[in-house]
């Protein structure tokens, strides 16, 4: 029986609404609404940025908060990650809402550029995040945006300053990081095989090529990452009107590769996160 695939949906990145992503979500409302729709398109875990009213990212956890609960009353189960990403701040800012204790929270484990930025992650950040992440009982998702990241967060897994076992989201079309490579991608997916056996994987296609990584994802064996945060379109000529459209998407896809979406009870078996609380 092949795996089934935990569907992630990032809904809402940094970037303001413009013409080709009418539908991102930006109030809070917005945010558990459009949540709400991808969960029952398929996806059983949402990765969270929330946003001021005048659209800049925030750092608030106030506000992480009310998106948080918003999401816990309207889809059971589902998988909640927030972004510890320089969008939510700055230095330690960025763990500031790890205490409200999401199931999941992204943690990249070295520095990287992007487009118009270095994504700056120092190596006392990394430890003092990862260690936040310990401290509130919230598995990290380990970005790695290149090579030496899978290895450091192996490094780390060894040493107790990660939990095993660990989940890591290889990126790539970032412009200016590491570009959609099939080779690049196999080669990541066999060393982490290599360096952490027990370790679950999702592919995220930054851009156009997002869909190409879902594929190779799906055939390799690995989970998958779709939302606004990472692309807007369905194909070069179609913009996708909503999250749960790309999650569809990628539901679509599945059946190619004989896979099928998670449950979410399957979703947190496999990332072996505590079932759903109840009531
Ligand atoms: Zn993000």
């Amino acid at each position: 029986m092949t795996t089934p695939c935990i569907i992630t949906v990032a809904i809402t990145g940094s970037l303001p609404r413009k013409k080709d992503n009418p539908a991102v979500p930006i109030t809070v409302a917005e945010q558990v609404e459009s949540t709400h729709a991808a969960f029952e398109a398929g996806a059983t875990l949402v990765h969270l940025h929330v946003r001021n009213e005048d659209e800049t990212t925030s750092s608030d956890p106030a506000r992480f908060a009310l998106v948080q609960e918003g999401i816990r009353r309207h889809c059971p189960g589902m998988i909640i990650q927030f972004s510890t990403g320089g969008r939510s701040g700055t230095g330690h800012e960025r763990g500031g809402m790890l205490p409200l204790r999401p199931d999941m929270a992204s943690l990249a484990t070295g520095s990287v550029n992007f487009p118009s930025r270095i994504y700056e992650n120092s190596p006392e950040l990394v430890d003092w995040l990862a260690a936040e992440m310990l401290r509130y009982g919230v598995k990290p998702e380990i970005e790695a945006f290149d090579l030496s990241m899978i290895f450091q967060a192996a490094s780390m897994q060894r040493d107790g300053r990660l939990k095993a076992p660990l989940h890591v989201q290889f990126v790539m079309g970032v412009k200016n990081a590491m570009p959609v490579d099939r080779e690049v991608f196999e080669f990541y997916v066999n060393t982490l095989r290599r360096l952490a056996p027990d370790a679950t994987w999702t592919g995220a296609g930054i851009g156009r090529d997002q869909f190409t990584l879902a594929r190779w994802s799906l055939e390799l064996g690995g989970h998958c990452r779709t939302g606004m945060e990472d692309n807007v379109r369905l194909d070069r000529d179609t913009l996708a009107p909503s999250n749960a459209a790309l999650v569809a998407r990628v539901v679509e896809l599945c059946a190619e590769y004989g896979r099928r979406p998670a449950t979410v009870a399957e979703a947190r078996r496999l990332l072996s996160l505590p079932p759903a609380a109840t009531g």
